[in-house]
């Protein structure tokens, strides 16, 4: 017996329309008859769900396929512009919102800096402003996608207590903002929103495990296992900055030590060069920190590690070591296909990636950890909001299609 007699004929349709809507999402351009192929449909039921995407805007005709005789199939594809969401992203030190389309373009970005307790006002400040100001149809705004450091509680919706971001604890910021802008609003841990965007945005097939790194001030990781984020018991899993690796090691922000972030992390980088000058090691890095009070900068670190200062290369081969061994850790544990470099730290010192693929495959207990891909993100160079934006795009298109459209 069919697990599908069970299903009502509405669940059938609404899956259908959905399962086409996504092939074309990802494999667009196609034809009817591709479509009917593909899902076993007859060739009329995938002409029924083509009407009712084309009338709802969500797809439009590109120009025509192959003739395999006859006259030549009509191609459709994403009427990529016809829905935008509402990307929030929140930072350490920033928050930003821009309306990103259905390709993972953003525009209208607006960015506040985050120093008080008021974080929820400058959010609805910040949104209020971008929708004020913004060209774009508001109509067209389907949803609200957010990410922000964890831990976060996804069921709930809510932030709960950031170590590097206490003006965000315990806020639901998916209820206040559901009820206040009436839109369908999705909350995610910002590593697991930028892995998220690898797999919906970039360039990883979906059949594809992935870890994503994000080396920024902090150091997060994200988990897609078939497909689909990895949580855990408590949406604990992925959080490899706090991976233990040196029990005798400087103290994290979450209060254990020798932790990943506390060993490879931008902080981390920034505040073993602060102790190996104060401890004398002689470096151009010094003088504006000693005289002038001027933190080094990773960019900087990483400008004179380029002009071959002997610290700014140490320190960075340093948290190049430790991060190589956390990632062969992660591997042992998992395995995944692809493991992906993003954040701020990855972006100025993209060499890195090459030591610590070397390193993690060299330590990996299994022989096949050499198949595995290490490479940047697809999105080294665009802003957070892509994040943002793939976590209600996906959403969404799980959601019954009158709620998209
Ligand atoms: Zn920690």
């Amino acid at each position: 017996m069919s697990i599908t007699r069970f299903a009502n004929n509405d669940t059938i349709k609404q899956n259908n329309r959905l399962l086409i809507l996504k092939e074309i999402r990802q494999n667009g351009p196609v034809t009817k008859i591709e479509l009917a192929n593909k899902f076993d449909l007859t060739f009329s039921g995938v002409g029924n769900i083509i009407s009712i995407l084309m009338e709802a805007d969500l797809i439009k005709e590109v120009g025509y396929g192959e003739s395999s005789g006859g006259r030549p199939p009509i191609l459709y594809n994403m009427n990529w512009d016809s829905i935008y969401v509402i990307a929030l992203v929140i930072g350490v030190e920033k928050i930003s919102a821009s309306l990103v389309n259905l390709k993972g373009e953003a525009s209208d970005e607006v960015t506040a800096i985050v120093n008080s307790d008021l974080i929820i006002e400058k959010i609805y400040n910040l949104i209020d402003q971008l929708l004020d100001r913004t060209t774009i149809d508001t109509k067209k705004i389907s949803g609200i996608g957010v990410s922000a450091p964890g831990p976060i509680d996804t069921t709930d919706g809510k932030v709960l207590t950031p170590p590097n971001l206490k003006a965000m604890s315990n806020i639901d910021i998916q209820d206040l903002l559901e009820d206040r802008y009436e839109l369908p609003t999705a909350l995610e841990r910002d590593a697991n929103a930028f892995a998220l965007a690898e797999q919906w945005f970039g360039r990883v097939e979906p059949e594809e495990d992935i870890l994503y790194i994000y080396n920024d001030q902090g150091l997060g990781g994200g988990l897609i296992i078939n497909s689909r984020i990895h949580r855990g018991l408590g949406n604990g899993a992925g959080e490899i900055g706090h991976m233990i690796i040196d029990i005798d090691g400087p103290k994290c922000n979450c209060g254990n030590f020798g932790c990943l972030e506390a060993l490879s992390s931008g902080i981390a980088i920034q505040r073993r060069v602060k102790e190996e000058i104060r401890r004398g090691f002689v470096t151009s890095l010094a003088d504006p920190y000693i005289h002038e009070g001027i933190e080094p900068t990773i960019n900087k670190i990483v400008e004179e590690a380029r002009e071959g200062d002997k610290l700014a290369l140490q320190v960075l081969h340093e948290a190049e070591r430790y991060l190589g061994l956390g990632i062969a850790n992660a591997i042992n544990l998992f395995s995944p296909n692809q493991i992906i470099f993003g954040g701020e730290v990855t972006k100025l010192y993209p060499e890195m990636i090459i030591g610590v693929e070397k390193l993690a495959k060299q330590h990996a207990f299994s022989p096949h950890a050499n198949q595995i891909t290490f490479s940047k993100s697809a999105f080294i160079h665009e802003s957070n909001s892509i994040g943002a934006a793939a976590v209600i795009q996906q959403k969404l298109f799980d959601l019954p299609l009158d709620t998209i459209i």
